[in-house]
């Protein structure tokens, strides 16, 4: 089982969406365990300050380090082993599907959400293995990463979804971006599938699945195909791609 020990100042932001489907599933299955900790709980004053202002001056609030550490303190003291510690940050390195798959080895990830303008840089030195954000741009606060990271983690579990073998289709498993996919209706409004969809002829499915993958990437990201090796069969793909391309 993997535990996140989740640290935050508003956890009750969490409820809904571990309390839903597959994650929800998850904890009842015994896969994963979802420790949420209010670090307000850990202030050191009567009235619950986790904030205060930088020195050196400049706008907005830092949350201070007191409360934070006794919340490592407390979390990590009671584990089973040290957690693995995170900090949900946009200056951190940017969260993969490589990442994700290592995550979900661990047995404790121990999760620090910031608000404010951020954290006072001593928690990251002294309490934190790692920086992980979720893209290029910046949010109030670190809840939401947290959700997206133990998420993105948790169906990496083997057990997590339904079928073992679904994630490997997903983008970025297998370092491309995902094939189109139809479902019921054979035709809505004129649009119809794609009659390769139809024929039962598994291999020419699988081919045409794996042209339309490299296609979506070509067009989307191409930086994923920068860096892959191609099979003789992709290469031929790929050419006849950039021959409809012209
Ligand atoms: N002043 C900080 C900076 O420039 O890096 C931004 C602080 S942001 C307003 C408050 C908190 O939201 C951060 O400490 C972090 O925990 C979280 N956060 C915001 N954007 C994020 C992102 N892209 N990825 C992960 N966490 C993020």
């Amino acid at each position: 089982m993997l535990t996140f020990h989740i640290l935050s100042i508003f956890p009750e932001m969490f409820s809904g969406v571990f309390q839903e489907s597959i994650l929800k599933r998850a904890q009842e299955n015994g896969l994963i365990k979802i420790n949420l900790v209010n670090i307000r709980d850990y202030a050191i004053d009567k009235h619950a300050t986790t904030d205060d202002y930088p020195f050196g001056g400049g706008p907005g609030m830092l949350m201070k380090i007191e409360p934070v550490f006794r919340a490592f303190q407390d979390v990590c003291g009671n584990a089973k082993r040290l957690p693995h510690r995170i900090f949900m940050s946009p200056r951190g390195t940017t969260l993969t599907q490589q990442k994700t798959i290592e995550l979900s080895a661990k047995q404790e990830i121990l999760i620090l959400c910031g608000r404010y303008e951020g954290i006072d840089e001593r928690i990251r030195e002294m309490m934190i293995d790692e920086e992980l954000s979720i893209g290029d741009y910046v949010l109030t606060g670190g809840e939401l990463p947290a959700m997206v990271l133990v998420d993105a983690v948790s169906r990496m579990i083997p057990g997590v979804l339904g079928d073992e073998n679904s994630f490997k289709d997903d983008s970025f498993y297998q370092g491309i971006l995902g094939y189109p996919q139809y479902t019921r209706p054979r035709e809505f409004q004129g649009k119809s599938v794609p009659d390769i969809l139809l024929s039962g002829h598994h291999a020419k499915i699988e081919s045409w699945r794996r042209k339309e993958a490299l296609r979506l990437t070509l067009l989307n990201r191409p930086d994923l195909l920068e860096v892959l090796e191609f099979d003789d069969n992709d290469q031929k793909l790929l050419r006849e791609i950039y021959q409809e391309l012209r």
